[in-house]
């Protein structure tokens, strides 16, 4: 019994130790790692710039199934607003999971110019499935979601390039040779501690990463192409760190308005009189409209923002295309505006629609025909 322990403990260390061999990516090296392919793992500004002349992005993201009742925070809190300096409209980026999202809402935050990027299709609850899955596994979650997204909610196919992993529970490498194989363009699900003053820039995985990883697994083998546009966690008002601003532990009293718009300010200044690595604010819905102290400082926080002079809104996906070719803020500006070609929306209300994984009944509002069954894992477009 004993005996057999061991051996069974040596064979698995043995497989360890020659898939570590395989697979581990080198240590980066600057001058083979060059923009606009590849970046190795650094704090250091994208091309060499000086920070008064670095645009600072920031990054507001939502999570989760778009339904009729989130979208109207949406609409009353972002849409029809601008960056001052150039007067593009702001981004914001929705990580969308598709159990009850309603498509047609979808569609209107894409034709509002915002992004739309992948959060799997069925977000279960469980870590250990994500932090195990396979690349075949999120093959079916998240490449076949992105043909559903843009089926569905009637949007070209080629505008969907994030990812953000149910719980930030990245599979190590698996997620990564996934996206290269769904040519998905980047992830942001992987926070970091240690590089957050000064805040780590988005990467390239083609050598080692320098990121700590707090959530294994992470990626550690080569896997050129995707991009990591790391979560630079906020520091809560106990100094712990937090990925999403909802899940901040010591926070402001949640009726505290000017608590909430200094403590937001605090972690955006960490960055604005840093070396400007790209601001996120990562949140989900129903902490802005349940809080109304919160959604008020949240507000003034934008309004502070669509002021200055240096600091631009945008979609995630737009913080990459700048880190690919980064120019100083007065060439930035010059730039034509991101437009979403626009794309109509043949609404069509569905159901009841048999989920045939728990034969629940679902109803959906599409952008196309309605499916026959549910639309779920091994039937994305539900036929
Ligand atoms: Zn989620």
């Amino acid at each position: 019994m004993r005996l057999a322990s061991i051996v069974v403990l040596f064979a698995l260390g043995a497989f360890t130790l020659v898939e570590c061999q395989q697979d581990a990516a080198q240590e980066c090296d600057p001058e083979a790692c060059q923009l606009p392919t590849c970046r190795c793992s650094s704090t250091d500004i994208p091309g060499g710039l000086d920070k008064r002349n670095t645009p600072q992005f920031v990054i507001l993201t939502f999570d989760d199934a778009v339904n009729s009742q989130n979208l109207e925070t949406y609409r009353s809190t972002i849409y029809n607003r601008r960056n001052k300096l150039n007067n593009c409209p702001i981004g914001t980026t929705f990580f969308v999971s598709h159990e009850y999202t309603e498509y047609n809402g979808v569609n209107e935050l894409y034709n509002q110019g915002f992004e739309i990027a992948l959060h799997s299709i069925t977000h279960v609850s469980n870590q250990t499935y994500w932090r195990e899955a396979s690349t075949e596994t999120l093959m079916k979650e998240f490449s076949d979601q992105k043909s559903q997204m843009a089926h569905f909610a009637n949007i070209p196919i080629n505008r969907i390039n994030g990812v953000r992993s149910p719980f930030l529970q990245m599979a190590g490498n698996a997620t990564f040779e996934m996206m290269a194989e769904a040519n998905l363009r980047y992830d942001l699900s992987w926070p970091t501690m240690a590089h957050r003053d000064p805040g780590l820039w988005p990467y390239t995985l083609h050598y080692q990463s320098i990121q700590d990883c707090f959530i294994p697994s992470c990626p550690t083998a080569s896997i050129p192409g995707p991009w990591v546009l790391p979560i630079i966690t906020w520091q809560d008002l106990e100094g712990v760190a937090c990925s999403f601003v909802d899940a901040c532990f010591y926070r402001p009293n949640l009726d505290d308005e000017d608590g909430w718009f200094r403590f937001i300010l605090m972690n955006f200044e960490r960055h604005y009189n840093n070396n400007r690595a790209p601001f996120g604010f990562y949140v989900h819905e129903w902490f802005i409209s349940r809080n109304v102290a919160v959604h008020r400082a949240f507000i003034r926080f934008l309004d502070m923002l669509n002021n200055l002079n240096d600091v631009f809104m945008v979609n995630a996906n737009d913080v990459i295309d700048w880190v690919q070719n980064p120019v100083p803020i007065d060439e930035y500006v010059r730039q034509p505006c991101r437009v979403n070609p626009p794309s109509p929306c043949r609404l069509a209300n569905c159901g009841p629609l048999e989920g045939q994984h728990n034969s629940v009944s679902y109803y959906m509002r599409v952008c196309n025909r309605c499916p026959r069954n549910y639309p779920w894992l091994d039937n994305p477009l539900g036929l």
